[in-house]
């Protein structure tokens, strides 16, 4: 019988992804050593944390893969796990060079390193929708294969987990977050880490340093967007977002009510005391449509007129659709669902702020 080809073990080791960090096992310095006794294979693998909750995942991979190799009769998995030292390697090699910035430093030399765009999602009240335009905002970009990533900091009123059907503990890696995933779509909500029945009591100093950990110590991929869900109103997060990211744009989501004016003054107020740039303005329920016939519930052209007040552009609008609140409160947002009908209307805005030269 031919002995076994430990180059080809590895070979095939390499095609198979961590399930959480998406990456290979032999890239991410998982494997320990690859043993061959006649038709056994012996493969050691070193787990990132101890009772790795994908451990049956990756050892049934391992398994069914080099199985399939010419002469393996048994495939016996050791699971270990890395060491500190080990483990602050791989955080590194994950990290990139972003680790190596001057934190703290200059926000400039933080800002945007890890993401092209930061897109920070904001309302000037509770109810318009900016969650829901948020989490579909994602999925119409990842859709166009843009990589996004979108950090929750609405934390009185954290919804993205829901709209977006994700939920569980994150693993912590070296102190570094490993955000959880929707699709391609990496997500980050302090509803991860809160008992949902539990009232949240914040102080602006512990806010001020979650937010700050949700952006520097997630493991983030090289994204082309990050989309931030800020809680409604123009409060302290937007500073403490204005200081780590201070390349992000606001991005405005209103209802068609015309107290524009109001709105945007608030708005302007934000923008010029965080020293941040205003990308446009979105307006959400925008009309209701039945038998081919319009209804204006919520008032008419509040959403241009405070792109107008702004002097920045309308991106688009949003019908009051049934289905995009079912969709939403289901966990599968609608831009990810097969109703291309009422996902144009993500995928036209995704485009046209895709399309904003930077
Ligand atoms: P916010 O984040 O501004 O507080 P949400 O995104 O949570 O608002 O939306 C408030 C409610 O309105 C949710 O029930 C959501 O499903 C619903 N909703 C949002 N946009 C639409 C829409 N275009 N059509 C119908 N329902 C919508």
């Amino acid at each position: 019988m031919n002995q076994i080809d430990k180059d080809k073990v590895y070979e095939v080791l390499g095609q198979i992804n961590d399930p959480e960090l998406r990456k290979p096992l032999t890239e991410l310095d998982m494997i320990k050593y690859v043993e061959i006794e006649g038709g056994t294979v012996k493969v050691g693998v070193s787990l990132t944390i101890a009772g790795c909750p994908l451990k049956k995942k990756i050892t049934e991979d391992i398994t069914s893969k080099v199985s399939e190799l010419d002469g393996v009769e048994k495939v016996e998995v050791d699971l270990g796990v890395m060491s500190d030292e080990q483990r602050k390697n791989l955080t590194k090699k994950l990290y990139g060079d972003r680790k190596d910035q001057p934190k703290g430093g200059t926000p400039e030399a933080v800002a945007g390193d890890f993401a092209k765009r930061v897109i920070a999602v904001s309302s000037g009240k509770g109810g318009v929708g900016k969650s829901t335009v948020t989490a579909n905002l994602a999925a119409a970009l990842s859709s166009l294969d843009y990589k996004v990533g979108v950090l929750d900091a609405d934390v009185y009123g954290f919804s993205i987990p829901r709209i977006l059907g994700v939920s569980g503990n994150p693993t912590t890696i070296d102190n570094h977050i490993v955000p959880l995933r929707r699709e391609n779509i990496q997500v980050i909500s302090m509803g991860f880490f809160l008992d949902e029945s539990q009232p949240v009591i914040w102080r602006g100093p512990m806010l001020h340093k979650a937010i700050n950990q949700f952006i520097n110590d997630t493991l983030w991929d090289k994204l082309d967007f990050l989309l931030i869900d800020l809680p409604p109103g123009t409060g302290d997060i937007s500073i403490t977002i204005s200081q780590a990211l201070p390349k992000a744009e606001i991005l405005v989501v209103t209802t068609p009510q015309p107290v524009a004016s109001h709105t945007a003054g608030r708005v302007a107020k934000m923008a010029e005391k965080t020293k941040l740039s205003v990308l446009g303005v979105i307006e959400n329920m925008s009309y209701y449509e039945s038998n081919g016939k319009r209804d204006y519930i919520f008032g008419k052209n509040g959403g241009k007129e405070l792109a107008k007040n702004l002097k920045v552009p309308f991106i688009g609008e949003i019908p009051i659709k049934t289905e995009i609140r079912e969709a939403a409160d289901n966990g599968t947002p609608i831009a990810l669902s097969d109703n291309t009908e009422l996902a144009d209307y993500y995928l036209n805005i995704a485009r046209s702020i895709a399309n904003v030269k930077k």
